[in-house]
């Protein structure tokens, strides 16, 4: 029996008066789909409860990184045993070599690693750090893509392609937007015209590798392997952000799922095991340049704290056992096959995609290849999807041009579920 918002409801109001639109990151107020938030009380498994007293399967998991579920009993053990020593000394640990060593162990063009606090934190770091070896100073992004919220990256195309990007926020200035190029995904020609004309003051691509901020959008086969080749031929780095991607899709990550071998890797999300961590790597060359081995700066208070450490150790630890990633597939396969199916009996269009642990639903007859694409989707369809959803006691992304996750402890029967909850909800379109 369904209970319900009224609890939640009461709570966002109060909130809105005391936090920014009532919540700590913007995606969480439910904007892009029409209603108000639930609050959460807790989270069990591959579920969570919020205040009213309803429970959801959790295809989010706080947006990637529980990909063991929350409260994951091991991770939950082992950050309350290291909080009993203590939370964070501001001087080097021995857990802190463990685990570079396991981060560089896993993915395979890292060599190197520094620990940050976040994705944003990771890809801002590793962007200075382009600039500084390359000594040049544009970068190019790509239309769709999300790198975290530093000037340099929030940043949309400007009209035609290979121009010049422009603020996608008040407050990032014209002169910092005018060093990154915006070009669409999947779209090798459109690259290739920005370093003809840019060619010699571009630092960095950086690219999500498999984009999972715009629904998730496969990369076409033999697409980021020209990534790699243009970068090269221009001297430019080439930068993949796996802040999702990283021991999602593959335990090495899109490079390992790809093979391709980027010159830096930003991660982020499960590397933190649910607490605040990301994490920019690579060649040792390149990454000897940041401070204290190089001149290039950047630091943090919290930065490798033994909390996150271990949250993020223990969860690595457990997604190195065999058929974990054969699993996550299975999984979100399920989920994709089983919302195109369903969609086509009832006659609405639809693609779908998955790799490794990602999945994406999108309703739309275009097959989605780049942001435009993506913009095809019928945002108020999903909006409606996505709220009886919740109503059925599954928890989706709250905007269509997100990814949807799996996690090891989502079951068979969850899956089940899931798939009856959305035949029904379809349904009701
Ligand atoms: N890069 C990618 C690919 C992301 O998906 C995100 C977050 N969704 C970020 C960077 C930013 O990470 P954070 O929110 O931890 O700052």
């Amino acid at each position: 029996m369904h209970k319900g918002y009224e609890k939640s409801h009461a709570a966002f109001a109060e909130a809105k008066n005391l936090i920014p639109g009532g919540v700590n990151s913007p995606v969480r107020a439910f904007r892009a789909v029409g209603t108000d938030p639930v609050f959460i009380e807790r989270g069990q498994g591959c579920r969570m409860f919020d205040i009213d007293g309803n429970e959801y399967i959790d295809y989010v998991l706080s947006w990637g990184p529980l990909i063991l579920g929350h409260a994951h009993p091991a991770v939950t053990d082992a950050i309350i045993e290291s909080a009993k020593k203590g939370t964070s000394f501001g001087a080097p640990t021995l857990l802190e070599t463990e685990m570079a060593k396991l981060v560089t162990e896993i993915v395979p063009s890292v060599e190197i690693v520094r620990m940050v606090n976040s994705g944003t934190e990771a890809t801002m770091s590793a962007l200075r750090l382009a600039r500084g070896y390359t000594k040049r100073s544009k970068i190019i992004k790509f239309e769709g893509c999300y790198h975290g919220h530093a000037d340099s990256l929030l940043i949309k195309a400007g009209s035609g392609v290979a121009t010049l990007g422009l603020p996608d926020s008040p407050g990032v200035p014209d002169s910092v937007a005018a060093n990154t190029l915006t070009v669409p995904f999947n779209d090798v020609e459109s690259l290739k015209l920005a370093f003809e004309k840019f060619g010699e003051d571009i630092a960095a691509v950086i690219i999500e590798p498999v984009p999972g901020n715009m629904g998730c959008v496969l990369p076409q086969r033999g697409y980021l392997q020209e990534v790699r080749r243009i970068t090269r031929e221009y001297g430019a780095l080439l930068i993949f952000d796996e802040v999702m991607t990283g021991f999602r899709v593959a335990y090495g990550g899109a490079q390992a799922f790809y093979d391709i071998e980027p010159d830096l890797t930003t991660l982020g999300k499960v590397i933190g095991g649910g607490l605040p961590v990301g994490a920019y790597g690579g060649k040792k060359e390149i990454m000897e340049m940041i401070a204290p081995a190089g001149p290039i700066y950047q630091a943090g208070t919290l930065s490798g704290n033994p909390l996150a450490m271990i949250a993020g150790y223990t969860t690595l630890k457990l997604l190195g056992r065999p058929g974990v990633y054969e699993e996550l597939t299975a999984k979100s396969k399920r989920i994709a096959e089983g919302f195109k199916e369903a969609t086509a009996e009832l006659g609405i269009p639809s693609y779908a995609t998955y790799v490794g642990g990602m999945f994406g639903c999108f309703f739309t007859d275009t097959q989605v290849v780049d942001y435009t694409t993506a913009k095809t989707s019928d945002l108020e369809r999903y909006g409606k999807y996505f709220r009886e959803m919740l109503k059925r006691g599954v928890y989706l992304a709250p905007s269509q041009l997100e990814a949807g996750f799996t996690s090891l402890v989502h079951t068979d029967d969850d899956i089940d579920r899931t798939l009856e909850a959305s035949r029904d909800a379809l349904k009701t379109l």
